[in-house]
């Protein structure tokens, strides 16, 4: 556990128990991918309430949610740096019906869904520390929200939002495990490569000869690949393959679908052909054909360590004495679009555990100090 200390002058700024209430509450909105709508206009009503100039984008319309990207923007009392903050509204399933237990400090779902502290938890933090700012009166300069549609499952939201609507250039996601304090400063980028075989199909005991087996094929490909482990900073992995039917035809057609990520956009391309030409050599030698489809999901980022982002954050983390770990996610967020987009982002800790299983949880504490570090981050810029 991070320690953490009670700073000079008392009590911490947040209202602890707002947040755990706000949290509470937004949890129990079902927001699963695509259908983030009733929570959307939730938070809408809140942050205007709250003064600050809301509004939709249209990102639903074109990647298949009820709901667009909600972006607001609170105008600063002083001249610091623009500043974002990100979250994504979205939760993976069973993520509906969510009832939260709360057990010794730590919040838990019923069992039955996940907890949707991913990433509802970076949404409390945030929207918490922007209104004890406004409560507080506390000096900041101009901040910028977005609360993300469809980041579970593609980025879709981030990835269709108007950047040149934001004027900030330097960017906090809130949406990574570890405690806060952990700071993700780079990421891998990651290819999605699907294949499909194609043979010939004949009677497999009559005229076998005639045919060209899709199984063989992929068989061939696969046996050939680098998979796995690549080295430090790369990994391949196939996770679905599919084809065939009856044992006395030759299979015809047979598709599989694989990933690939690396640090290294240069070792990313490396990878992805080498993948590539194994499913064509292994379709020539057979006679066949292969349709390949390669689709980038997501380049690599990397924020430097003497960078004036890391640097802040770390400051902000030593004023709440918290201990600053900078990391590197085997994943990919929101950060990996936002820094694509000129945005230099960070990918923050909210304590999130076992996110994307029924067994998730968060401790209280952890959400306090995300949401303390926020206005901490505040500050620093203002
Ligand atoms: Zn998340
Ligand atoms: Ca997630």
């Amino acid at each position: 556990m991070a320690s953490y200390f009670v700073k000079l002058g008392g009590n911490t700024m947040i209202n602890k128990e707002r947040l755990l209430e706000r949290f509470l509450e937004y949890i129990q909105i079902d927001s699963p991918t695509k259908l983030e709508r009733e929570f959307a206009e939730h938070l809408m009503k809140e942050l205007e309430k709250l003064g600050l100039e809301v509004y939709m984008d249209d990102a639903g319309e074109k990647v298949g949610s009820n709901s667009g990207n909600v972006i607001a923007k609170l105008k600063g009392n002083t001249d610091g740096e623009t500043i974002l903050f990100s979250a994504h509204m979205d939760t993976v399933s069973p993520g509906e019906g969510i009832k939260p237990v709360i057990k010794d400090g730590v919040i838990y779902s019923d069992g039955t869904t996940v907890l949707g502290g991913d990433d509802k938890a970076g949404i409390a933090a945030i929207i918490e520390a922007v209104q004890t700012v406004i409560e507080k009166d506390i000096p900041h300069g101009d901040i910028e929200i977005v609360f993300s549609i469809f980041e579970e499952g593609g980025l879709f939201g981030a990835k269709n939002l108007d950047y040149s609507k934001l004027r900030a250039k330097t960017g906090f996601v809130l949406d990574s495990g570890g405690e806060p304090g952990h700071i993700v400063v780079q990421g891998p980028a990651q290819n999605k490569i699907n294949a499909k075989f194609i043979g010939k199909e004949a009677h497999a005991g009559v005229e076998p000869e005639n045919g060209i087996s899709a199984i063989q094929m992929a068989a061939e490909a696969i046996s050939k690949m680098k998979l796995l482990r690549i080295d430090e900073e790369t990994t391949a992995n196939i996770g679905f393959i599919s084809g065939g039917g009856p044992t006395n035809i030759v299979t015809k057609e047979v598709e599989f679908h694989a990933e690939a990520r690396s640090l290294s956009d240069e070792k990313l391309k490396e990878q992805t052909d080498h993948m590539v030409k194994c499913c064509e050599e292994a379709a020539e030698k057979f006679g066949g054909r292969v349709e390949v489809d390669v689709v980038n999901a997501y380049s690599a980022f990397k924020v430097e360590e003497d960078s004036e982002i890391v640097q802040k954050v770390k400051k902000a983390c030593e004023n709440l004495g918290f201990e600053a770990i900078t990391m590197t996610s085997g994943g990919g967020s929101d950060t990996n679009v936002l820094n694509a987009k000129g945005i230099t982002a960070v990918n923050l800790g909210v304590g999130m555990r076992l996110a994307h299983t029924v067994d998730e949880h968060l401790y209280i504490k952890d959400l306090e100090n995300a949401a303390e570090l926020v206005l901490e981050i505040i500050k620093e810029y203002a």
